[in-house]
Formats: C-alpha cells, sequence, structure tokens
C-alpha cells in the first residue's frame, strides 16, 4: 500500500513537471518569435541611414498558412485578378499615360505626379488636379522651372502641403543633378527623390518601368491581409515584411504594373474597409478570410440542425496556426463573428487627434479701384500648411478666456503686422469654422474688421493685402476658404435682416442718401477718416 502510494506520488511529480516543461518551451517559442520581431527595427534604422538602397529582409519566416508556397495558386491569382481588372478597370488620366506615353522619362514623371497627389488623397479627388497639373508642367523640367509659390498655389486644396514642395525639390534635383533625367530603377527612385518611399518608388518602378516588384499601400495591405488570414498589428515590422514578401511572390512578372495596380483596385472597390463585396471577389477561392467566414456560417447552420460538434475541416487549419501562440502573424484577439472578414486587418488604436481653437481675423480694407482686399499672412516653410497664406491667426492656449481678452490679444497679434494699433472693441465676433486634420480638429474663431480706405502700412514681410479674386487662385488653405464662406455668408444674413438696411432701401428709393449706420462708416475713396474708429491713438496704446 505504502509503495503503491509513493509510485501515485512520482507519476504525479512527474506529469507536473512535463506540463511545466511544456508550457516553458512554449513561452521560450513565443519569447525567441517575439524577439525575431523586435529584432526587425533597428534592421530598418540602419537600412535608413545608409540610404535605403537595400530591400529590407524578412526576419521571421511565416507559418505557410500565411503565405502562397504553390507556384499554381499563385498562377491562379495572378490570372483571376488581371482578368478582372482588364474588365473592370476605371480609365484614370495617370494610367492611360503610362500605357501611352513612349517617353519613358515623361512617363516616369506622370506616374510619380499621380503616386504622389494619391498619397493620402481619393482618386476622385486628385484627377481633376492631375489634369491641371500636367497640363502647365508636362514634364520635369516644366515643374522645375516653376516657383514654389505656383506649385502651392496648383496644391491649394488638396491637403498634405509639403508633398507639392517635395515634387518641386525633387524636379529641381533631377534637372540639376541627374541632367534631367528621372531615376530608371527602384532603388534610384528610392535614392534620388524626396518624398518617394518604398512604396512609391515600387509603384513608380512597376507602372513607368516595369520593374518586377510587389506594391504594398494601404489596399494591398487589406487585401493580402484577408487573403491570407494575417490579423496581428498590421503596422508590426513582422508584419510589414510578411506582405512585402508575399506582394514580391505575387506580382506578375509579365505585367508587374498592372498587377500592382490590379491589388490596389481590388482594395479600393471590392475588398474595401466595411462591407466588402465577397461575392463579386475574383480571388476569394484564394482567400482564408473568406473561406473561414463560410465555414463558420457552415458550422453554425450544422449546429442549428443539431450537429452540436460539426467542425468543418476548412476551420482547422486556421485555428492551428493561431491556437500555436508563437505565430507573430495570427491574431491576439479572438475571432469576432459579427466582423466577418473585417476582422482583418487589425491595426493599432489611433492616437486622438489634438484638439485646438485658433483666433482669426478676416481684416478688409478697400483696395485699388475700390475693390476689396483680404490681409494674408504666409506660414513659415516648414511645419502644418508649410509656406501657404491665411488670415492673421492666434492659438487660443487658454480655453477659458472672455471674448473681451480674446479680442485684446487677436489685436495685440494684429499690431506686431499693421503700421497702427487696432482697438479690440472694433473687431467683430462672426462664428466658428470647424477644420479637420489628419492629427488635429481644429476650430477657427472668426472675427472681421473692415478698415474702409483706412491706411494700414504693414510692418512685417510676411504680410499681404490681397484682392478677393487672387485670394481664389491664391496658395490657401481649405480651411481659409471656408472661413471667407462664413464671412460671406454672415455679411448676406446681415444685411437682409437688418432694418436699417431695409430702411436704407426704401430711403434710396426716394432719394440717394450716404449710410449712417453706427459703428459702420462708410467713408469716401481717399478720406482716412475712419482711423480713428479702428486704431488706438498713442495715448490709447498700452492696454
Ligand atoms: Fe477581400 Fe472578400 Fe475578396 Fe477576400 S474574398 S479578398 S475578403 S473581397
Amino acid at each position: 500500500m505504502f509503495l503503491l502510494k509513493r509510485w501515485q506520488e512520482k507519476i504525479i511529480i512527474a506529469f507536473n513537471f512535463q506540463m511545466c516543461a511544456s508550457r516553458l518551451t512554449m513561452r521560450r517559442l513565443r519569447k525567441e518569435a517575439l524577439e525575431q520581431v523586435e529584432n526587425v527595427k533597428p534592421k530598418r534604422k540602419r537600412q535608413r541611414t545608409r540610404g535605403r538602397e537595400e530591400e529590407p529582409s524578412s526576419a521571421v519566416s511565416p507559418s505557410v498558412y500565411h503565405t502562397f508556397c504553390e507556384p499554381a495558386d499563385v498562377r491562379h491569382l495572378q490570372t483571376h485578378l488581371l482578368r478582372w481588372y482588364d474588365l473592370e478597370k476605371r480609365e484614370l488620366p495617370w494610367r492611360t499615360v503610362a500605357l501611352t506615353e513612349p517617353d519613358v522619362n515623361i512617363r516616369t514623371y506622370a506616374v510619380w505626379v499621380s503616386e504622389i497627389m494619391l498619397q493620402q488623397t481619393q482618386v476622385a479627388t486628385v484627377i481633376d488636379y492631375y489634369t491641371k497639373w500636367m497640363k502647365r508642367w508636362p514634364g520635369v523640367s516644366d515643374l522645375a522651372a516653376a516657383t514654389l509659390e505656383e506649385v502651392n498655389q496648383m496644391w491649394a486644396g488638396l491637403g498634405y502641403y509639403s508633398r507639392g514642395k517635395r515634387l518641386h525639390e525633387g524636379a529641381q534635383k533631377v534637372m540639376s543633378e541627374l541632367d534631367g533625367r528621372m531615376p530608371d530603377t527602384v532603388a534610384e527612385l528610392l535614392r534620388q527623390l524626396p518624398g518617394v518611399g518604398r512604396y512609391t518608388a515600387a509603384a513608380i518602378g512597376s507602372i513607368a518601368l516595369g520593374q518586377v516588384t510587389g506594391a504594398v499601400d494601404g489596399n494591398v495591405i487589406r487585401v493580402l491581409c484577408r487573403v491570407r488570414a494575417i490579423g496581428a498589428d498590421c503596422t508590426s515590422p513582422a508584419v510589414t515584411e510578411a506582405l512585402w514578401a508575399l506582394a514580391n511572390t505575387l506580382v506578375d512578372p509579365k505585367r508587374p504594373g498592372d498587377f500592382n495596380q490590379a491589388m490596389m483596385e481590388l482594395g479600393a472597390r471590392v475588398c474595401t474597409p466595411k462591407g466588402p463585396l465577397c461575392e463579386q471577389c475574383p480571388i476569394r477561392s484564394q482567400c482564408h478570410s473568406y473561406r473561414k467566414v463560410q465555414a463558420k456560417r457552415e458550422q453554425n447552420s450544422k449546429r442549428l440542425l443539431g450537429e452540436k460538434d460539426a467542425k468543418p475541416p476548412a476551420l482547422q487549419d486556421i485555428e492551428d496556426c493561431s491556437a500555436s501562440g508563437i505565430c507573430p502573424l495570427c491574431p491576439l484577439e479572438p475571432w469576432d463573428e459579427e466582423l466577418g472578414v473585417q476582422n482583418f486587418p487589425r491595426k493599432p488604436a489611433k492616437k486622438p487627434p489634438r484638439v485646438e481653437r485658433t483666433l482669426t481675423c478676416v481684416l478688409t480694407r478697400h483696395g485699388e479701384g475700390g475693390q476689396e482686399e483680404f490681409l494674408l499672412k504666409q506660414r513659415p516653410n516648414k511645419g502644418l500648411l508649410a509656406g501657404l497664406w491665411e488670415f492673421p491667426s492666434l492659438l487660443l492656449e487658454k480655453e477659458e478666456k472672455s471674448e473681451k481678452k480674446q479680442k485684446a490679444a487677436l489685436c495685440a497679434h494684429l499690431d506686431k503686422h499693421l503700421g497702427a494699433p487696432l482697438i479690440d472693441s472694433s473687431l467683430q465676433y462672426v462664428g466658428e469654422v470647424p477644420h479637420i486634420f489628419s492629427h488635429i480638429h481644429q476650430t477657427y474663431v472668426v472675427h472681421t474688421l473692415h478698415l474702409g480706405d483706412a491706411e494700414a502700412p504693414l510692418r512685417t514681410g510676411d504680410v499681404r493685402w490681397i484682392s478677393r479674386s487672387a485670394l481664389q487662385e491664391a496658395a490657401v488653405s481649405t480651411g481659409v476658404k471656408k472661413i471667407v464662406k462664413l464671412c460671406d455668408s454672415a455679411k448676406l444674413q446681415k444685411e437682409l435682416n437688418s432694418p436699417d438696411a431695409k430702411r436704407q432701401k426704401n430711403d434710396e428709393k426716394k432719394r440717394p442718401v450716404r449710410s449712417t449706420r453706427k459703428g459702420k462708416t462708410k467713408v469716401t475713396s481717399g478720406s482716412n477718416k475712419q482711423l480713428t474708429s479702428f486704431f488706438r491713438t498713442t495715448k490709447q496704446e498700452p492696454c
């Protein structure tokens, strides 16, 4: 009996030891896998400092489940995708140039411009800008000869203004350092052109130069993550490298440019972020996510019919890969049935945008010939909206500032640019304009002040008076255009609702009179009488 008890104890100890050992092995394997992932980061940094001329290699070998191992599967995907693309592709101006332009230099330039414009901007918005741009600067030498002011003017409204600046810098570099020849390989595009990263170089290289390389943009990330059920953070180095390796495996060597555009087109129109059209997808037979959804549905139907343990074989391999606990490409979160294929890709939670309030003053005067003019200030050449023109503005530091204090602060800011100090109370509050940048939720708190014919000499070189017609064409942001719109509609509304205006209208019918509305002095041309209405005298200045 005693011996039997000892044997039982030994068996239990041995069993526990075995369990511990396997848990430790699992932990070690996962740790090793994660270490491999982490090791990719410094490599990427080193590559950048070497001039980005080398293609980063994949540090982690993904499980076969996340790759394409069979050449037949690759060919199947290429054939079906390209057949769909040939039938369904949208006719876009840059695609036409890429197909029909025989001069490789012009072709490369044209695709470069389109790729830069398409970064962060919808195709529908880009078409118009692209057409105008190519009409004005059909070749790289034309762009190089333009001024940055002209480029900013052309770019106005497209957003992410540093892109236009980089294109301009790149064109000037091509003319001054490369003898007017556009770089003709992916590596050279990456090395020579400012603002051209790994994706853009690959896209230009494959579309304009026929280089056999995959190209991974946001749309392609989504398609590939769904096709191969890659559910780990899609911004992580391990996933990034796995996706590039996949794209390079799949790209059709005979039609690399078309293949890459087909992948992007599929992501934009079929494999969309929300509500993907899987039933219309030409590659659904190769899509793990689609299969997984189908398998889950089948499983649920069987359960409903009473086959409780039903588990279709199609689901087996998917669960096996993620259940290993060490796959760096599998999701950490469980499958959410409601999301379906939208379980992929997974992104880390976005940093919430910064909330800002900015005081703005639309300062106007009668310019030459009585035309209304606006005071605009140029933004610094670096940072947000670099080099663009805007109304003099002041970032509001403290939310609790009273309107009176806000006006005083805005006046003090305007005083820096004008030769004569303004009176706070002459500023009129008009309203607020919300404007969303990618990382900032901006609200412009808009004030106006019309100086009539008052002389308002300018103190600094970064401000200028500009006519209304010139403002429409100037390099200004969409936010500025929204502010003008608000002021115009407020002015119109005021005019329509004002009893004075109605009375004045009636009076005008009887006899011509000059406006005598309080606080709205109408000054005849050449008079500076209202100077004291808006500008403080020397005695008033310290406030
Ligand atoms: Fe995307 Fe659905 Fe096509 Fe898969 S089947 S690639 S999820 S659209």
